[in-house]
């Protein structure tokens, strides 16, 4: 199999700080031997366990990046017991153009993992992340947020596996991070996701929903922040005392948790984020955005929970995601 062409322009094994870029070959017209530059921070002292922290998988989810220069920035070796690598912009060109999926190639880096090493921009990208960097990782945050397209109830989450201790470990660390809420998640398409690559090479793996609506709040960034510091202290890498508060603990139970849009419109919403909803319950109604003088069309919660997700902005395509519904484990 072809080599993969991206080389780290710093070594990932040696104590210190360093910071540099993934430098990734990419020929074009208006630059004849350029190269894409995915920024990495790698700082390490010693033995012990390796995190690997990543945000902007979609370029237009604020919070881990963010969180994540701060951490690239401020992190001393001395604070540090192992290893912490840090990719603040995974997808560097979906970051820069402010967009989910990468402007050169339309790759949506989280559907494509493990990627190719003679693939696409973003197939190369997921490919050395896959190959090079989850193995040398004991525990791996990824951070979203809903984008441009989506506003959440800030949680981490972690999946339901088939390995039960793999399982409870990941719920461990999602409960480090402490966000306000903590997700038992569903995955609805979980083919080509970075959490599935991670999971399958048998690495502790939390994610999070943290804002959204194509930007971050003070409030957003904070638990950023907290959640990375908390996990880092959980996996032993860092020392002192986590801060923590209570987290709601939720579930999404199945594809009832998700309603999509039957049709375009001008979304009303009838519940804010937070709010509890009853099966049945209309949680936002559809208004026509071509002619007046005709009913909206109200959307139903398919089962009894809160608020988690709403669409962002307020007109809707046929086929959107107006909302999630997660229940409240009680
Ligand atoms: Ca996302």
């Amino acid at each position: 199999m072809t080599e993969n062409p991206i080389a780290p322009t710093i070594p990932l094994d040696a104590d210190g700080a360093h910071h540099g870029f993934l430098r990734l070959p990419y020929s074009r017209d208006d630059s004849a031997w350029g190269a894409v530059m995915i920024p990495i921070s790698v700082i390490a002292n010693g033995p012990g366990p390796t995190a690997l922290l990543s945000g902007g998988n979609h370029g237009d989810e604020y919070e881990g990046p963010i969180a994540l220069q701060e951490l690239a920035a401020t992190l001393r070796p001395d604070d540090v017991t192992g290893r912490v690598i840090i990719l603040p912009m995974m997808n560097l060109p979906a970051f820069a153009a402010g967009r989910r999926c990468s402007p050169i190639d339309g790759g949506n880096m989280n559907r494509s993992f493990p990627g190719r090493p003679d693939g696409t921009v973003t197939q190369k990208i997921a490919h050395f992340i896959a190959s090079r960097l989850v193995p040398l990782a004991d525990i791996v945050l990824d951070y979203h947020s809903g984008g441009r397209t989506l506003d959440f109830l800030p949680f981490a989450a972690a999946h339901v596996l088939e390995d039960k201790a793999q399982e409870a470990t990941c719920m461990a660390a999602m409960r480090a991070f402490n966000a306000p809420y903590s997700m038992k998640m569903l995955e609805i398409d979980n083919a080509g996701m970075f959490d599935t690559e991670v999971e399958s090479q048998g690495k502790t793996f939390v994610t999070t929903e943290l804002g959204g609506a194509g930007t971050a709040t003070a409030a957003s960034v904070a638990i950023a922040r907290r959640g990375a510091r908390n996990l880092l202290i959980h996996a032993g890498i860092l020392s002192g005392e986590p801060q923590t508060a209570p987290s709601v603990m939720l579930d999404m139970p199945d594809a009832r948790c998700f309603v999509t849009a039957e049709r375009p419109g001008l979304l009303e919403p009838l519940v804010d984020l937070g709010a509890e909803v009853r099966e049945g319950q209309p949680v936002g109604r559809l208004w026509p955005t071509d002619r007046s003088g005709i009913a909206a069309l109200p959307c139903h919660a398919a089962l009894d929970g809160i608020l988690t997700a709403r669409h962002v902005p307020g007109l809707v395509q046929m086929g959107d995601c107006l909302a999630v519904v997660a229940q409240v484990v009680k």
